[in-house]
């Protein structure tokens, strides 16, 4: 962990079945004296997601507070999937998340040995080569129910495994007319038990050893090996392994190799979200998104771009912990935890997204003046900045109605609010465009109001935020909603595919924002509260007099809310 702050929200982590395990393991001395080892196993397949935020945390987390060490190790098995981009875009997700591994390592770096490893499974008579099809060995598998039935090639002899295995190797046969199979129970009750294949022949090029290999290991007979032979200690993974777990371990016992043990966690499940890779992948092919990085995709670098923070993700994930069955949490708590953060380290800035022009009468044409305005009223160390305020402004379209309905507060004619920060002003006439439209309100203001005080202890009901016009900068504005409109993106109709659930209208572009000047400064890095309106922060798309801004989250927590009703 880069950061190790003591004071920071993510330190304070609850406690876990995890860690209890890890603790239990460390005082027991069961590995001896050796530290803690952990790993991150990605399939270079696709982008980095929240869900796997949750699995570099508590393997990188956990390793830290243990002493101990993680290695971030590409599960690079399939060669029609893997590529090297996304090789590239796992390493920098889990560094911008706040971890540095220690060994770099590829499921791949281990072929060699594990087709070794196979040879002495095969010549222990614990491992033969199967000619039928992917079809006949479902078949043959049985069902939870009924036991499975031997294939007519489980009887072959080991020189002819070796021979057949050695020959598949060098490529002799084409892809599907065999495979390598472990030979253990055809009448377990555990169908991953039932004689799992090892090795299937693909001749594919493979994003790091090419053409070398022709035959590739499946996921089970790599992975326990690979946690092996980097000495991972506690192999941790989401709960759909469990049952993976006798053959993790009969791999291991058979080849008599470090004893890695896996244990399970929950998977994160979020509402309204989308955590599959696969799924990932076919919203950016079918272009429904605007590539991985689109600030509404779940991936570590859409929220990136979208402007969620590494500390926020890894708060929101100590306090999620992991737990022994699955469930799904509410994508609202990821919200609060980045509000929650954001609230403190944002910086405030005003701008006016839907702008109407407001003209002051009274104030002096020509004229300008600064006022001072507190950077963060979170952070007094933020320090303040000088606004311009001049006779002609711009104010939320939405702050202005000529007939108020009843409990509206804002302007309206005759009615006196208070511009943030600088004076209280009047509305006392409009200007109307030909079709009716309100385009100008003309105001007077109360100059003995500076600062936005009251002078004589005179109420007003409305603050409002403003934009000097001639000191206004334009922008465009890029608003986001939910992805999917149903809290479970599953909930499907006979017959419909998971992407009938998508949200139409889950973005909205404004083209005509105006906001304060010192917004020209705006970093990537920024992150700006816009006073009244939500969180922002720059978007990769901005150019020299042509900024964009993406809205992170509006204001409102109804994370809070939530937990409010439910008396947390
Ligand atoms: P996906 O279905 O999105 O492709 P995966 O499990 O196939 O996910 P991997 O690249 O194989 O993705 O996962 C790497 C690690 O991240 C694994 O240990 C996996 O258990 C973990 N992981 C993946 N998704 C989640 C999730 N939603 N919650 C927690 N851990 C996850
Ligand atoms: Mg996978």
């Amino acid at each position: 962990m880069t950061d190790s702050n003591p004071e920071s929200p993510d330190a304070r982590t609850p406690s876990n079945f995890l860690r209890d395990q890890i603790a239990e393991d460390v005082r027991t001395k069961k590995y001896g004296d050796a530290v803690v080892q952990t790993r991150f196993p990605p399939e270079p397949n696709g982008y980095l997601h929240i869900g796997h935020a949750k699995a570099i945390c508590i393997n990188f987390g956990l390793a830290d507070e243990f002493g101990g060490k993680t290695n971030l190790r590409f599960d690079d098995t399939n060669p029609e999937k893997e590529e090297t981009e996304y090789v590239e875009s796992i390493k920098q997700d889990v560094r911008w998340l706040g971890f540095e591994w220690d060994r770099l390592c590829y499921a791949s770096d281990y072929f060699g040995r594990l087709y070794e490893w196979a040879l002495e499974l095969v010549k222990a008579g614990k491992a033969y080569v199967d000619d039928l099809t992917a079809d006949e060995i479902r078949r043959h598998r049985g069902t939870l129910t009924e036991p499975g039935t031997d294939s007519p090639y489980r009887t072959r002899t080991v020189e002819e495994n070796l021979d057949l295995f050695m020959r598949m190797k060098q490529g002799e046969f084409p892809d599907g007319s065999r495979v390598l199979r472990a030979k253990i129970d055809m009448a377990s009750p555990n169908l991953n038990m039932r004689d799992p294949v090892m090795y299937r022949i693909l001749h594919a090029t493979h994003h790091r050893t090419g053409g070398e290999w022709c035959i590739y290991p499946m996921y089970d007979y790599a992975h326990g090996q690979s946690d092996s032979i980097e000495r991972v200690t506690h192999s941790m993974c989401t709960l759909e392994f469990a049952d993976h777990q006798p053959l993790y371990k009969w791999y291991i016992a058979q080849l008599g190799i470090f004893p890695s043990e896996q244990i399970e966690f929950d998977r994160l499940n979020l509402t309204y979200t989308l955590l599959s890779k696969r799924k990932l992948l076919q919203l950016v092919q079918e272009k429904r998104v605007n590539g991985w990085d689109d600030p509404r995709m779940p991936t570590l670098s859409g929220l990136r771009r979208r402007g969620f923070t590494p500390e926020a993700i890894r708060a929101f994930c100590a306090q999620i912990g992991a737990s022994r069955t699955n469930g799904t949490t509410d994508v609202e708590m990821l919200e609060h935890f980045q509000r929650d953060d954001l609230n403190r380290r944002a910086s405030r800035a005003m701008a006016v997204l839907h702008p109407l022009k407001v003209v002051i009468d009274n104030y002096p044409a020509g004229q300008e003046e600064f006022v001072d305005v507190a950077n963060n009223p979170e952070d007094p160390s933020a320090g303040t900045r000088q606004v311009p305020f001049s006779r002609e402004l711009f104010i939320e379209h939405d702050d202005f109605r000529e007939v108020p309905p009843p409990k509206y507060y804002r302007l309206s004619p005759g009615k006196e609010v208070r511009l943030r920060n600088a004076y209280f002003v009047t509305a006392k006439s409009v200007v109307k465009d030909a079709e009716g439209n309100v385009v100008e309100v003309h105001c007077t203001y109360d100059p003995a109001s500076r600062g936005g005080n009251s002078p004589d202890g005179r109420k007003v009901k409305s603050t409002m935020h403003w934009v000097s016009a001639a000191h206004a900068i334009p922008a465009e504005i890029r608003l986001y909603d939910k992805l999917f409109t149903k809290a479970d993106p599953y909930d499907l109709e006979e017959g419909q595919d998971v992407l009938s659930n998508l949200n139409p209208n889950s973005i909205e572009i404004l083209t005509g924002a105006k906001l304060e000047p010192s917004l020209a400064n705006a970093k990537l890095e920024g992150r700006f509260q816009f006073e009244r309106v939500g969180y922002f922060c720059l978007d990769p798309d901005s150019a020299p007099g042509k900024l964009v801004f993406n809205r992170t989250l509006a204001l409102k927590d109804t994370w809070a809310k939530i937990e409010k009703k439910a008396g947390a």
